[in-house]
């Protein structure tokens, strides 16, 4: 197409033939969705999306929903909110994660965004610059990889290791990294692995970008979501080691992705990263910005102080219970294996055994006839940066989950070269 317009490297290389090896993830799921057999009476279960706040055991909690009320009939949060956010909201976020944290965060180190989404963009964009690269990981969240390359951000993956619990391989970050890398991405509590980092891998992590000199990108939107044993630790813990970014929302532990609440911190006590030209530079960019409206975040500190303890418990009960019923659902579908027992946020990596499987060429074939036969929609690993295997969402209520499983093992079982009665 050559319409004398000069193109976008960025969007281009995304917009160019949408196939599922480089769609997002909602694109493939909705192509999937399309592949549903309009003949099957029975309802469609997506273990695809991790979005659970349609099931009513995942619903968010009523002080949440006052708040927002309460704030909105207030009559006094209908204009334009600071472009980094009201200051009684940035002043809510840094004291919730300080409490987590050896040192005392200022309302100045946290900006409001719209979700985690917008934190991610404002983070790749501020870092940003000809010639230096990033490194991500594999299997990992395809919003960076997007968002790289609409910045020019040149992407280096390194692998998760599956056997040792989906930790960072350092040997690989050591031996991608050079004088232009800027930055490291971990995710944690994980998507798409469920893994939770024990606070010694993460101090690992934080010496090895010392040594490396770059930052630690740290996506913590499913923090607090773990039900293992390792307990969540918050990269910032050591934000004296390398800076540290933040990344969080409302959106997963809350259960309200709608809300589009989010936020980018910067931890650095030792003010090694933020200097006046960055904040500079980061201010500049939320004036382009637009965040989340101002009444959900005037709502915010209500939110963030007063959400009970049951509710969070509740939550991680409820993940608890299905992650646990996928696992053992998985143990009786022989094509796909689990390598590592998810202990937080709401996906599992499962790896397919195809050559179990007659007829099925790979995780995309296998996850749109599935769709097909059985009106359930589960996300080809391809998309999350691994091949033949599958990502599965457990943040379903029960009933649906085992349904969904179950439909899964008949599949399987009328695919699998010795066929068994379903
Ligand atoms: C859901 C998710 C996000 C996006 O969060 P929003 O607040 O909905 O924008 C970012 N990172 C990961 C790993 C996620 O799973």
């Amino acid at each position: 197409m050559d319409n004398g317009i000069k193109k976008c490297d960025g969007a281009q290389e995304v917009d160019h033939h949408q196939t599922p090896r480089n769609m997002t993830i909602k694109g493939i799921l909705g192509l999937l969705m399309a592949n549903v057999d309009a003949d099957d009476k029975r309802r469609v279960i997506s273990l695809g999306m991790g979005d659970p706040s349609a099931y009513s055991c995942f619903h968010t909690t009523a002080v949440a929903e006052q708040a927002v009320a309460d704030t909105l009939s207030s009559q006094k949060f209908n204009g334009y909110a600071p472009t980094v956010g009201l200051p009684q909201t940035r002043t809510a976020i840094a004291e919730y994660l300080s409490c987590d944290l050896p040192y005392k965060l200022s309302p100045d180190d946290a900006f409001v965004t719209a979700g985690c989404t917008q934190a991610i963009d404002v983070a790749l964009t501020i870092l940003a610059r000809p010639g230096v690269n990033i490194l991500l990981p594999r299997p990992g969240f395809p919003i960076y990889e997007l968002c790289a390359a609409f910045r020019n951000l040149e992407v280096r993956h390194f692998d998760l290791i599956p056997e040792k619990g989906w930790e960072v391989d350092l040997d690989a970050v050591e031996s991608l990294a050079d004088s232009n890398t800027v930055a490291m991405v971990i995710i944690n509590p994980g998507n798409p692995c469920g893994n939770v980092y024990t606070y010694q891998h993460l101090k690992k992590i934080a010496e090895t970008a010392k040594r490396l000199k770059f930052i630690v990108i740290a996506d913590e939107v499913y923090g607090h979501l773990a039900f293992g044993d390792n307990t969540f630790v918050p990269m910032g813990v050591f934000g004296s080691i390398v800076p540290i970014l933040t990344l969080g929302s409302l959106s997963k532990r809350w259960i309200v992705p709608g809300w589009r609440l989010g936020w980018f911190v910067i931890n650095d006590p030792c003010s090694t990263f933020k200097n006046p030209k960055v904040i500079e530079r980061i201010k500049k960019y939320f004036d382009i910005c637009g965040g989340p409206a101002t009444f959900i975040q005037a709502a915010v500190p209500h939110i963030l102080q007063q959400t009970e303890e049951v509710f969070f418990t509740k939550t991680i009960n409820t993940l608890k219970q299905t992650a646990d019923i996928c696992c053992n659902k998985i143990k009786e579908i022989h094509c796909i294996t689990c390598p590592h027992k998810p202990q937080g946020s709401m996906a599992v990596m499962v790896k397919l055994n195809l050559s179990l499987l007659k007829g099925i060429s790979d995780d995309i074939d296998f996850c749109f006839k599935l769709a097909k036969e059985e009106s359930v929609i589960i996300l080809p690993g391809i998309a999350v940066g691994m091949e033949n295997w599958v990502r599965i969402t457990f943040a379903v209520d029960p009933s649906s989950l085992e349904e969904a499983l179950g439909r899964v093992k008949c599949f399987y079982q009328r695919h699998s070269y010795r066929q068994t009665e379903c």
